[in-house]
Formats: structure tokens, C-alpha cells, sequence
């Protein structure tokens, strides 16, 4: 297993993007551009109008407005993202740094549920090296986070683990587990396919109150009636918790650097994952900024890059 995502330098892709889809929460169609950008600059959303950019908005913890359904960021003005995290998921995933993401509508399309189409779209682009070198944010003690009956906590390592549990009183989900050390070979194969899952119950009651308007069986896992109501099934057996591991990876890339560390949570979400992030930014003594250790990296990139999108494919098919 290479370890490219301990890239020394930054990266960012080769060139611009399309991507159309549906909010799942509007319902209403979204296109996004994504575009190449400079070292240093991060995941940055741009918010147009008629063309007109009228917003920046950087993926980070300072920008999170909330993350109950989804995860929301914005600015002071108002304007939003909403429904960022698989979409940054993908980008942090596959070791990305710097990415404009630009979008007329306030919500990034749902497209499968998934992170899978992002992470195609990347790796058609093609994923380049900067020249500025990579910064880390290393976490120098552990950091232990609760919510309601979950817990959470990061602690230090030389790369980039998950450890997530989820115990479900459904027995169609009940409790899985999934550890890994994150490398973009890895999580274009074993994470970005898993899709987001719902009960039906849940959804009747979120098409009620006008939310989840665009959510179906062609970007969601429906579980009602004893069984799972997607006519392909399962994508993973164990999807639901491999759905929580991408997600994690998006959520903890909000903490605006790549992470040394290693995270555990134990029936969690988002908002966990948020609070484990800004738990550990202010606590001063907790984490440093630190350059990946010099390595004869940059053939391997280069090569780690061709292996995700090889490995990738043989997975789909
Ligand atoms: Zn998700």
C-alpha cells in the first residue's frame, strides 16, 4: 500500500469540471464547476448569480452554520452551501487540497447518495502536484467528545485512521464496525460507493415539513416494512457504516488541513464529527501544524493516482 496521502506537496486537479444533479433537499437541479486553484487556498465554494460570483465560502469548522440533516457552511452574509459533506468527503478522500467548487444554487447535488460520482469526476480530471508543500494538523493528545449516548475521539498517529461503530435497534442495520488507515486507493474502493440510508418513517416526515424533497431510491437506502426497499440492494453488506466512515472523512476535513490522526466514534454523526473537530481547534495544546516528512514521494503520487482510478473501476464493475 503506497502511503501517498502523506503527500509532500499539495495538490489540486488538472483541469475544470462539470457536474449536474438534484439538492436532495430542494429538489431543484444543480450544476457545479469545479475548477483548479491555488496552493494554500483550501476547498472553497463560490456562490453565483446570473454568473455573477457573490459569495466565497472555505470548507472549514469557522464556516459551519449546521449540521443536523446535513452540513451546512456559510458567511457572514447569509449565504450558504448545504448538503457539502460528500462532495468534500470526496475531495479530502482522494488527497486533494486546493479545489474551487462554484454553484448557482445553494446546495450541492445529491447525485447516488454516494461520494462515487465525485471521486469519478476527480479522477477524470486528473489530480496534479503543487508546488507548495502539504501542512498537516497533528494531534498531539487525544481529544474525547459525547452526544447523546455517542462518543468520539482522535488520537495522535503518523497518518489517517477511522475506527466507526453504529449499533442500530434495526436489524437490518444493527451493529457494524469498520477500521482503516484513509489512502485514496482505499477510500475510492471501500468507502465512496456507500450511499446514505434512510427509514421511511423518516422521510415521511421530512417530505412533510418540505425537506428531503429530492431524496429517492436513486440516492438513498429506504429501509421500511422489515426490509430494504431498493430493488438493487446493498452496494457493501456492511454500506450503512461504510456511509459513516465517508462521511466522517468529509466531516473531519473540515478542520481546513488533512488530519494526522486517528479517529474513533461510536454511533455518531455529523454533528459528533463537527464537535470532535472543534473540540480539538481550540484546545491550543492539542494539535500543530506540521510539513509531511521528506520521502520519495512524488513518483508515488503520481502513481497512487493512476492506482485509485484502476482499482476504482475494477470496483464498479
Ligand atoms: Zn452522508
Amino acid at each position: 500500500m503506497t502511503h501517498n496521502i502523506m503527500s509532500v506537496r499539495q495538490t489540486t486537479i488538472k483541469r475544470d469540471t462539470v457536474l449536474k444533479g438534484i439538492g436532495v433537499h430542494s429538489g431543484s437541479p444543480v450544476t457545479l464547476l469545479l475548477s483548479p486553484s491555488d496552493p494554500d487556498t483550501g476547498i472553497t465554494f463560490v456562490i453565483t448569480r446570473k454568473g455573477v460570483a457573490v459569495a466565497e465560502i472555505k470548507a472549514n469548522s469557522d464556516a459551519v452554520r449546521n449540521v443536523t440533516l446535513c452540513t451546512i457552511i456559510g458567511d457572514e452574509n447569509g449565504a450558504i452551501a448545504a448538503t457539502v459533506e460528500h462532495l468534500v468527503s470526496a475531495i479530502r478522500g482522494l488527497g486533494i487540497d486546493n479545489i474551487t467548487i462554484e454553484m448557482e444554487s445553494g446546495e450541492v447535488p445529491i447525485m447516488d447518495g454516494s461520494a462515487a460520482p465525485f471521486v469519478d469526476t476527480l479522477l477524470e480530471c486528473g489530480i496534479r502536484e503543487q508546488s507548495a508543500p502539504r501542512r498537516y494538523i497533528k494531534v498531539l493528545k487525544t481529544i474525547r467528545v459525547e452526544e447523546d449516548g455517542a462518543c468520539a475521539e482522535l488520537r495522535p498517529a503518523d497518518s489517517f485512521y477511522i475506527d466507526v461503530t453504529i449499533d442500530f435497534a434495526d436489524e437490518l442495520i444493527g451493529k457494524q464496525q469498520i477500521a482503516m488507515e484513509v489512502t485514496p486507493e482505499r477510500y475510492a474502493v471501500e468507502l465512496a460507493r456507500a450511499r446514505t440510508f434512510g427509514f421511511m418513517k423518516d422521510v415521511e416526515k421530512l417530505w412533510a415539513a418540505g425537506r428531503a424533497l429530492g431524496a429517492s431510491l436513486e440516492n438513498t437506502i429506504a429501509l421500511g416494512e422489515g426490509k430494504i426497499l431498493n430493488p438493487e440492494g446493498l452496494r457493501y453488506a456492511d454500506e450503512f457504516v461504510r456511509h459513516k466512515a465517508m462521511d466522517a472523512v468529509g466531516d473531519l476535513a473540515l478542520a481546513g488541513a488533512p488530519l494526522l490522526a486517528s479517529y474513533r466514534s461510536i454511533c455518531g454523526g455529523h454533528s459528533l464529527n463537527y464537535k470532535a473537530v472543534q473540540t480539538l481547534l481550540a484546545d491550543q495544546d492539542a494539535w500543530t501544524y506540521v510539513e509531511a516528512p521528506r520521502r520519495r514521494q512524488y513518483a508515488h503520487a503520481e502513481a497512487g493516482a493512476g492506482m485509485v482510478a484502476a482499482n476504482f473501476a475494477a470496483a464498479k464493475n
